[in-house]
Order: structure tokens, then C-alpha cells, then sequence
């Protein structure tokens, strides 16, 4: 087994979500994935070659909605959450235990209730490393004042299921508003504000009540979405272009592929940024296509059409991907860049 672990941060919830593979069997699995984050997700997995497998929610959230019912449609994975979560439509209902198996990867499930009485803590069977979910935060631990919450039993999850684990083992929690990434179960067991140190249950108690946080901004919408694991009233997809078969990138790029241009060059405006140097060397062009070096886009705005979608293309697809981000941030709304650029539109045969 060789495992490949990404953290992933939706900024509008401060959530992390993860995406843990075994790179021998290429089976991945997303702990606690976020609507909004469908197609950045998507993405990742596509380009790492990984098959996603499971979508494991590590309870029934308030501040967000999951994407655990999308990545089912579109990806063809499992949904798994706690039998406790009240969460509908599940292809799994954990309980402690329980043992999810991902290719040659082990992850336990271990119940730690008290932020919701659904709530699970996944542990790498090496107990190397620990998705807490909004049991154990860094520094901090999951607000007990809503959605069946208790003080009590958090302060059980956490001394009993937590911090029994070794002290290197690391935590990856569920949010972090303060852009904290991992903790260890050694450290928050000594720094942990509320529950480290010396602290007893009447101490954790006695911090949890008098937090008065503020209501969650999008629990009405966010709980009833995720009691049927995140299934949008619509079916739809967040944010699909539609215009062409487009396909973003994990880095924010959308992309067309060169075959697709080639037979719709009468529908678009190809945009091709090579310099002057590079066009005298090698003085390839598209049928069509309008010239501006990159380094002039900025200042030559007004020659590129408004009024069909502009398709970037240089040598290999990596400048013109800048020509891509900075039309979108110039307010074009379909803009692509050429997968691979005119090498790849080269090797294909295309005409030129
Ligand atoms: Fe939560």
C-alpha cells in the first residue's frame, strides 16, 4: 500500500475535506466532500488516475451541504455516514467498529458523539493518522449546543476514542477557521484548550456552556440537504458550462480539446497567444485565428470578440492558460483554453 492523502479547504465553510488513496490499487476514498467543491474534486481524482470508491460524511453537517450524493451520480462511488446520523439514502450505515476498506487501505470507525450523536472519527488501522470530523478540532472541539449535542458525551468521545490513540498520531479535523492544518493527538492532549491539560469533564462542561456562539448561518438549509446526504432539489451539478464540452482542471482552467475546436472553428474565435518570434519560426496557423502575443492581452482587449466563445492556444496549453484566467477575470464568460496547445493539435493531425 502507498498512501496518497490531499487536504482540500472550501474558504466560504472552512472545511476540509480529504481525499485518501491507495496509489497500488488507485481506490480513493472523500472524507466529508462539499457541494460547491464538486468539480474541483472531481477534478483532483480524475487527474491522480484514482477511481473514487466511497464518500464518507463524518456527520450529518450544519454548515455546509455535502457532495456526497453528486460524486454517487456522476462518479458512481458508495455514500457511507453513521447509522446514527439520520442521514437518508446511504449505501453504508457505520457503527463503531466498523472497517472500511479502500484497495489495501484500512480506515476504523470509532463513534465520538457530542457535537451531533452521529458523529465518527476514521483512524488509519496504523493509527498514524485520524479524520476527527467536528469531534476534535485544533484547539478547539465541535459546538455542543445544537442538533442533539452534549457536552458530556463529547468529553467522552474525545478522552475515550481520541486521546487513547498515540500521541504522533495526527489529527486532521473537519474545519479550521483559523487555517491550522494538523494537530496531533500528544499535542491537543497537553495544549488543548479546552479539554488538554488537567482538564475534567466538569471543566469541559463548564467551558462548552458559556461559549454562546452565534447560530449557524446555514443550518436550515444546509441539515435537511444533508439528511438526504446532500441531494440538491434540482439534480444539477454546480457551475457546468455548457456551451462546449468543457473540462476543468484542478487548477481552476477550462478546457476543450483540440479535436473539438478543430470541428467548430465556424462557431468560436481561436485566440492564439504565441510572440511574434515564435510565430516567424514556426508559422503555423489556425484557420481564423486572431494573434496577440500574451504579454499585449491585457492592453488589446477590445480586439477579441464578445460575442462567440474564445478558445486560447499556444505552444503547449500553459500560456495560454493564463490567457484563459485572465479573459474570466475580464468578465468573459466563455472562455477555454486548447488542451495541450498546438503540440497536442499537431499530434492529432489536425488541420492547420
Ligand atoms: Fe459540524
Amino acid at each position: 500500500m502507498s498512501l496518497l492523502l490531499r487536504q482540500l479547504f472550501d474558504s466560504s465553510s472552512c472545511t476540509y475535506s480529504y481525499l485518501l488513496g491507495d496509489t497500488l490499487s488507485s481506490q480513493a476514498l472523500l472524507i466529508d466532500p462539499v457541494y460547491e467543491q464538486y468539480n474541483r474534486d472531481e477534478a483532483l481524482i480524475r487527474e491522480l488516475g484514482l477511481q473514487l470508491v466511497l464518500s464518507v460524511d463524518t456527520h450529518c453537517h450544519a454548515d455546509h451541504v455535502s457532495a456526497a450524493y453528486l460524486l454517487k451520480q456522476h462518479l458512481g462511488c458508495k455514500i457511507a455516514a453513521s447509522e446514527r446520523s439520520g442521514i437518508q439514502g446511504l449505501d453504508r450505515s457505520l457503527n463503531h467498529g466498523d472497517r472500511l476498506d479502500i484497495g489495501n487501505l484500512r480506515l476504523d470507525v470509532r463513534a465520538t458523539p457530542g457535537h451531533t450523536n452521529g458523529c465518527i472519527t476514521l483512524v488509519l488501522a496504523d493509527q498514524s493518522l485520524a479524520f476527527t470530523g467536528d469531534c476534535l478540532l485544533i484547539r478547539g472541539c465541535g459546538r455542543t449546543d445544537f442538533q442533539l449535542g452534549s457536552a458530556a458525551t463529547l468529553f467522552s468521545s474525545i478522552t475515550e476514542q481520541i486521546f487513547t490513540l498515540p500521541d504522533q498520531c495526527l489529527i486532521y479535523p473537519g474545519h479550521d477557521y483559523q487555517g491550522r492544518a494538523q494537530s496531533s493527538v500528544g499535542e491537543e492532549r497537553q495544549f488543548n484548550p479546552r479539554i488538554g491539560g488537567a482538564a475534567n469533564e466538569t471543566d469541559f462542561i463548564g467551558y462548552m456552556e458559556n461559549m454562546r456562539l452565534p447560530h449557524p448561518k446555514r443550518l436550515d438549509e444546509a441539515v435537511p440537504a444533508n439528511l438526504m446526504a446532500g441531494r440538491p432539489a434540482d439534480g444539477r451539478v454546480p457551475r457546468t458550462p455548457d456551451w462546449a464540452p468543457v473540462v476543468a482542471t484542478y487548477s481552476g482552467i477550462l478546457e476543450v480539446s483540440p479535436e473539438w475546436v478543430a470541428t467548430h472553428l465556424d462557431q468560436v474565435a481561436v485566440l492564439d497567444v504565441r510572440n511574434a518570434t515564435e510565430q516567424a519560426e514556426e508559422p503555423v496557423q489556425i484557420a481564423g485565428a486572431i494573434n496577440i502575443p500574451l504579454n499585449q492581452l491585457r492592453d488589446r482587449l477590445t480586439e477579441i470578440p464578445q460575442d462567440r466563445p474564445v478558445i486560447a492556444l499556444c505552444r503547449s496549453g500553459r500560456r495560454s492558460a493564463m490567457a484563459f484566467t485572465i479573459l474570466h477575470e475580464e468578465g468573459w464568460e466563455q472562455v477555454a483554453n486548447v488542451q495541450g496547445g498546438l503540440l497536442r493539435w499537431h499530434a492529432e493531425g489536425l488541420p492547420a
